[in-house]
């Protein structure tokens, strides 16, 4: 065993100096004790002091790992066998489970997923320490209690293979794409729909993209389901502007699935990593699917961002209601606003929400929203937080309470600023990245005292996090 501090063991930190003696070559095989899970679900052990990541297995277990990858500060390697299970190891629902993204944590047991996502923040905030890091009161992850059939949302590539249409996901670090007619994780509403398209498809004998050729049409299918109203928007990705054979395949979808109320083509030619491209028209039906959050009613064109997890999002927001303890005289900013749902659920509550984002359809949806609900006392406007807040804040209207919801990379240094500049009493900050929200704390802990974080497992199955902390302005 080591003795040195526990700190520099955290993948978070692969500051360790590698020892310059480990000579290793790919394809060689050890055993391996795992010590904990990082970051993205993959076991971590430890070769001679250099550090060995592992997809698959569990803390504690020992496994015989065979080497694919040999890089100066680390190495990357796959199981061969395991020799000692975890008590918490258990057979996946998903037979794809450890060959496509998505099904990293499915092999654990979903009481060890809840714990590894408390573990998660605890880990960046002993990396990053900020002020009073160790007194921070870490709550137990609120989990599902059925961990599955979550995600609103399915996006599947399509492709013929040897003369075969498989529409699923691709294998991890390939090209190859496999054919998923089940997927646990998906909303079996989303799955009903893509099947069955998959089954027009080529009954129809519509044309598929190809991607070798960079030829042929559709590309990608894009069904998303409303949670609460069960109505099903489609959408088709295609290489092509033209879409031969699309009016009998309308016609089918009507007659096959009635679940689903709009059906669009989004223009996307060529060979690229994106999978949505600029243009979407609509091809037939509704403009709009609507989904209600906390008695509020959304609409969501098909590009609008919406969480994945219906169930899971509602306790997030629920979660912020409370840690905002919101006043009706409070100014509310929804920062990073998304198509307005947090600022939304919440003006109710507050004198009045200013929001900003940075995507203008979103804001023009955020309006319509507001519109919709007959909220009058919130407003949406296109451009940075960093920019905003400042400007607002400069011509007299001071913010008291603040929800900021940043993307990954976390809060930009600009708004740390603003935000310690002028100290908005209630401050919650919903973050999907543990690291960099670790990160943010060190500053914003000067001022704020961190009540709580609360982790919401927002994402069964897969080591994504989603949390929320209360901040509350020191005396
Ligand atoms: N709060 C929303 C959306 C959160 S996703 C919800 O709960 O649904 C984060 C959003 O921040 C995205 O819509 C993204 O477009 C937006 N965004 C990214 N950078 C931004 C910035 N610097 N200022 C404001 N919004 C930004």
């Amino acid at each position: 065993m080591e003795n040195k501090k526990k700190k520099s063991y955290r993948p978070y930190s692969h500051k360790r100096s590698t020892p310059k003696d480990v000579l290793v070559k790919v394809g060689q095989k050890f055993p391996l004790t795992i010590k904990r899970l990082g970051i993205n679900g993959e076991g971590i052990g430890y070769y001679k002091k250099k550090i060995v990541f592992v997809p698959g297995v569990l803390p504690n277990e020992v496994a015989v790992v065979k080497v694919t990858e040999v890089s100066p500060k680390f190495l990357s390697a796959k199981v061969m066998s395991i020799r000692e299970k975890s008590p918490d190891r258990v057979t996946p629902l998903d037979e794809h489970a450890n060959i496509v993204g998505g099904f990293e944590l499915e092999h654990m047991t979903y009481a060890a997923q809840l714990a590894f996502k408390k573990d998660v923040i605890a880990q960046a905030l002993e990396k990053f320490q900020p002020r009073d890091w160790q007194s921070i009161n870490l709550r137990d992850t609120i989990g599902m209690q059925h961990p599955y059939e979550y995600r609103n949302k399915a996006q599947f590539p399509v492709r013929k293979i040897q003369g075969e249409l498989k529409m699923g996901m691709y294998a991890r670090g390939s090209h190859e794409l496999i054919d998923l007619p089940v997927v646990h994780t998906q909303d079996p509403l989303t799955m009903t729909v893509m099947r069955k398209v998959r089954d027009l498809l080529e009954k129809q004998s519509i044309s598929i993209y190809n991607e070798e050729k960079n030829k042929g049409t559709v590309k990608t299918v894009v069904a998303r389901a409303s949670q609460t109203s069960g109505q099903v928007q489609l959408t088709f990705v295609t290489n092509t502007d033209g879409f031969p054979g699309d009016s009998e395949l309308i016609q089918a979808i009507q007659k096959e699935l009635p679940q689903v109320v709009g059906i669009f083509q989004n223009y996307n030619p060529g060979r690229t990593s994106l999978v949505w491209g600029d243009e979407t028209i609509k091809l037939w039906g509704q403009d709009y699917i609507e989904e209600t959050i906390l008695g509020k009613t959304f609409q969501l064109s098909p590009r609008a961002f919406m969480q994945l997890n219906h169930t899971q999002m509602t306790v997030a927001y629920e979660t912020a209601i409370a840690a905002l303890d919101l006043k009706h005289a409070d100014r509310l900013v929804d920062a990073y606003a998304g198509v307005g749902t947090i600022g939304i659920t919440l003006a109710d509550k507050t004198g009045e929400v200013r929001g900003m984002e940075v995507i203008p359809e979103a804001v023009d949806d955020a309006m319509i929203n507001a519109q919709i609900n007959g909220i009058d006392n919130a407003t949406y406007e296109v451009g940075t937080a960093e920019q905003l807040l400042p400007q607002w804040q400069k011509e007299g209207w001071i913010a008291d309470a603040l929800v900021v919801d940043p993307p990954r990379p976390g809060l930009e240094p600009a708004l740390k600023k603003e935000i310690l500049r002028t100290k908005p009493e209630k401050f919650v900050y919903m973050s999907c990245n543990p690291s960099t929200l670790a990160r943010d704390l060190v500053e914003l802990s000067k001022v704020y005292r961190v009540d709580y974080i609360q982790s919401i497992d927002m994402f069964p199955q897969t080591p994504r996090w989603e949390g929320i902390a209360k901040l509350t302005r020191k005396k």
